[in-house]
C-alpha cells in the first residue's frame, strides 16, 4: 500500500460494529473484565487504548518500525526514552539540537548522572572521535534545528554499530514522508508529533518508534510505568492530521522553495539556510537520504533591527514557537526556543539576533511572500 493510502488508513481495523468511518474516541481509563483472569486485550489506558493504538500502529508502519508509542509530548517522549540509560553512561548528541532537547540533557540528564558530549554530528569523525566505553547512544536531528544542518545516517549508523551503540534520530521536521531513519539503519526514532505528524498547531504529542523486539519491550515497559501517555482523544487528532500529511508535506514544502527563492532576492537578507536550495552545503547528503527537504528555512537578516522589524510587522505569518501546522510561524531562535543554551554555542552556530526561523504552512506562497516583503521593506 503507498504511503499516501495508508496515512488515511492506517492500520484500518475495525474497532466497532456501527461502521464509523472515524475511529472512535474510546474516552475511557479503564476496561471492564469479562471474568476473573479474563481480559479484552484492553485493561487500563495508561497501558493500552484503542484509539491511541491505532495511531500508535499507523506511525508504526509509517516509520517502517515494529511499534510505536504515543506520548503526551515530544518531550516526554524523548524524557522517557532518556530512562533507558543509568548513571555513568554517556550519549552523543548533535551540538545544534531543538532547544528542548538541549536542556533536558543538560539540566536533567546530566543531574542524574548521564553525561553528554555535544559535536557537530555532520562530521563523521568528530562523533567517532567522541566514542568512549561508556558512549551507549548518539542521539541526532537532521536537519538540525535551526541551522538545517544534515548528518548522513547511514554514515552514523555504519560507526554505531561497529561499537554497539544505539542510533536514535529525532525525525520531527522531515517525517517519515520524507525520511526513514530505521530504514537507514538507526535504532529509535523520536517525533514531536505536535508539528507536521498533527499538522495543526492544535495538540501536543510525541513519539517513539523502534524495531526491535528488545528494545520495544524495555520501552514500553518504562512508558506504561512513567505514564505520559497521549490522551484518547489527542490520539484521535493525530490520526486524522495524519491522513492529510503527504499533501500537506508536498504543498508545504513547494511553499518553502518559491519562498527561500525569493528571500535570496532580498537585499536584507544575507543568508538563507534551505536544504532545498541547491547552494546548501548538505543538498547533495540530504538527497541520498531522503525524498524530500521539508519546509523549514531559516534566514540572516542584515542587522538586529530588521529581525526585530520582522517580527513585530508580519500580519499573516504569525511571530510564535512551534512549527509544521498549516499555519505559518515566524520565531526568533535566539530569544525562544534556543534562550537556554549558552551563547558562546549559539554564536558559534551563527544562532545570533539576525537569525529568524520560518516555518511554512499551507496559505498561499504569494501572499506569504507579500507579507514578508511588506515586513522586510518596513511599508505601512
Ligand atoms: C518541538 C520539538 C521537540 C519537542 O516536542 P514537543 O511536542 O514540543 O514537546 C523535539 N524535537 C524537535 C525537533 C522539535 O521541533
Amino acid at each position: 500500500m503507498d504511503f499516501s493510502t495508508f496515512c488515511i488508513h492506517g492500520n484500518n481495523e475495525k474497532h466497532d460494529r456501527t461502521g464509523a468511518v472515524s475511529v472512535p474516541i474510546f474516552q475511557t481509563a479503564t476496561f471492564a473484565h469479562p471474568g476473573v483472569e479474563q481480559s479484552t486485550g484492553y485493561d487500563y489506558s495508561r497501558l493500552q487504548n484503542p484509539t491511541r493504538e491505532h495511531l500508535e500502529k499507523t506511525v508504526a508502519k509509517l516509520e517502517d518500525g515494529t511499534d510505536a508509542m504515543a506520548f503526551s509530548s515530544g518531550m516526554s517522549a524523548i524524557a522517557t526514552l532518556m530512562e533507558l540509560f543509568s548513571p555513568g553512561d554517556h550519549i552523543i548528541a548533535s551540538d545544534d539540537l531543538y532547544g528542548g532537547s538541549h536542556r533536558l540533557f543538560r539540566s536533567i540528564s546530566e543531574k542524574n548522572g548521564i553525561n553528554f558530549s555535544f559535536v557537530n554530528t555532520s562530521h563523521i569523525s568528530q562523533i567517532e572521535s567522541h566514542i568512549n566505553p561508556q558512549t551507549k547512544a548518539v542521539f541526532i536531528e537532521t536537519p538540525t534545528n535551526p541551522m538545517m544542518q544534515v548528518t548522513d545516517i547511514s554514515a552514523v549508523s555504519k560507526l554505531t554499530k561497529r561499537h554497539g551503540v544505539l542510533l536514535i534520530v529525532d525525525n520531527t521536521f522531515l517525517t517519515p514522508y520524507y525520511q526513514k531513519p530505521l530504514q537507514l539503519g538507526a535504532d529509535i526514532v523520536t517525533h514531536s508529533g505536535t508539528k507536521f505528524l498533527g499538522g495543526h498547531n492544535d495538540t501536543l504529542a510525541g513519539f517513539l518508534v523502534v524495531s526491535d523486539n528488545d528494545l520495544s519491550e524495555k520501552l514500553r515497559f518504562i512508558y506504561k510505568t512513567t505514564g505520559a501517555c497521549l490522551s484518547p482523544l489527542d490520539s484521535w487528532l493525530l490520526i486524522r492530521g495524519i491522513k492529510t500529511l503527504a499533501v500537506r508535506m508536498d504543498k508545504q514544502q513547494q511553499n518553502a522553495l518559491q519562498i527561500a527563492r525569493w528571500l535570496l532576492s532580498q537585499e536584507k537578507v544575507k543568508a538563507v539556510h534551505y536544504v532545498g536550495l541547491p547552494t546548501h552545503p548538505d543538498h547533495k547528503i540530504s538527497k541520498k537520504q531522503a525524498t524530500g527537504f521539508g519546509a523549514m528555512i531559516s534566514f540572516a537578516t542584515d542587522s538586529e533591527e530588521t529581525a526585530r522589524q520582522v517580527l513585530e510587522r508580519v500580519t499573516l505569518i504569525q511571530y510564535a514557537e512551534s512549527l509544521g501546522g498549516v499555519e505559518s510561524l515566524i520565531t526568533y531562535p535566539i530569544l525562544q526556543t534556543h534562550a537556554d543554551v549558552p551563547k558562546a554555542v549559539l554564536e558559534a552556530k551563527g544562532i545570533n539576533e539576525k537569525l529568524l526561523r520560518l516555518s511554512v504552512g499551507l496559505e498561499s506562497a504569494e501572499d506569504l511572500i507579500c507579507d514578508l516583503k511588506q515586513a522586510l521593506e518596513g511599508q505601512h
